[in-house]
């Protein structure tokens, strides 16, 4: 536990700086969204659209908490110091529904081919982000949408706990609903010494439980090579991860390689030299292995690495070909849903260099 504790001393100090230095918010961006986007995606059955709204809320309640905040998360960057008021959230909702409506008339999207996903960089039914007036009117007007197959919300599981089973019952029976879950490994030591995460496996269960039972589905963030971890040890850990979570049957696994963001530990270490981002080797691995033999039907593999191919990102060597190469395999793995020989698939002579770096512990 003495590693767990040097993890949580450094997360706390860059914690403190990212609550030192917040700004605060406009009244125009308190009723503003922080982003909206809509691109092509992988949806449950199809291949369709997503449509991303992004509330700017008071963030995330273990995040802002001093002692608390996951080792490798910069979300609270973006939080500004004066939360919106309810009003003002609605009013963020409305102009994404605007938007939503003016993309999907422009683009002559058929029925059922789009995922909501309502993001608030923390979690949609923690009441103090997201009150529960608000979080009901969201997912009802969000279920009338013909053009919206699927919808897609973030929750800690101790938020998801508390909800009522009929409530969630009878959104999953409109549409397609999805509760992301950043469970980031299965093992709780890992999750703890690296990630700081703050609930337990055990946790997480008692949510996918709750929803599955409601008939909604467990989509669950895993993190490649939190700070601190080694290469070799955190592919084991998402190996591993993947063959206990497609055999508990989730509906969605989404695979993070860790990106560095300001103000966090992996920041601290990075501008020290002590910390490199994963290489895109170790994504593949990680994928190959995770899903050899392993039953594939129930649940859909996600992997979209941010600042992919960069410095601050997941990348093989310098030479731009070379993280193509690896980022046309992942590309198609993930579309075609196929895992196998993803290695033998990318020829660059850094691989060995990578290959030294699974020596190191
Ligand atoms: S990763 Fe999720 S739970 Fe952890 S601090 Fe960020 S928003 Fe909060
Ligand atoms: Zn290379």
């Amino acid at each position: 536990m003495v590693y767990a504790d040097f993890t949580s001393q450094l997360n706390q100090r860059s914690r403190q700086q990212i609550l030192l230095e917040r700004g605060t918010a406009t009244e125009k961006q308190l009723s503003t969204p922080v982003a909206t986007w809509l691109s092509p995606d992988r949806l449950h059955t199809s291949l369709g659209w997503e449509f991303v709204l992004i509330l700017r809320t008071i963030g995330c309640k273990y995040g802002r908490d001093p002692a608390g905040g996951c080792t490798m998360c910069g979300y609270l960057n973006d939080v500004p110091q004066n939360p919106p008021s309810e009003d003002q959230l609605r009013l963020q909702f409305h102009e994404g529904c605007r938007i939503f409506e003016q993309q999907i008339r422009a683009k002559n999207l058929p029925p059922a081919s789009v995922t909501f996903k309502i993001f608030t960089s923390g979690s949609f039914f923690d009441q103090e982000e997201v009150p529960p007036a608000l979080q009901a009117d969201i997912l009802s007007k969000l279920g009338d949408y013909p053009t919206v197959a699927e919808i897609a919300v973030e929750s800690r599981p101790e938020f998801v706990n508390r909800l009522d089973q009929s409530w969630l019952a009878a959104v999953a029976r409109k549409k397609h609903f999805d509760v992301g879950i950043g469970l980031e490994a299965v093992s709780d030591a890992f999750r703890e010494t690296y990630i700081h995460k703050g609930f337990s496996y055990a946790d997480f269960l008692a949510s996918h439980q709750l929803l599955k039972t409601a008939g909604a589905g467990t989509k669950v963030y895993l993190t490649l090579k939190p700070p601190l971890a080694s290469e070799s040890s955190s592919i084991a850990e998402v190996v591993h991860s993947i063959q206990t979570l497609l055999a508990l049957g989730v509906d969605t696994i989404s695979l993070n390689p860790v990106a560095v963001q300001q103000n966090t530990v992996v920041d601290f270490l990075h501008h020290r030299k002590q910390y490199r981002p994963p290489w895109l080797f170790s994504v593949l691995l990680s994928l190959e292995l995770g899903t050899r033999e392993q039953n594939l039907h129930f649940t859909r593999i996600l992997c979209d690495p941010i600042a992919k191919g960069k410095d601050r990102g997941a990348h093989n060597c310098r030479d731009p070909g070379c993280n193509q190469q690896s980022l046309e395999v992942l590309r198609s793995a993930i579309t075609t849903q196929r895992f196998e020989n993803l290695l033998d698939q990318t020829n660059c002579s850094c691989k060995i260099l990578w290959r030294d770096s699974l020596a190191l512990l």
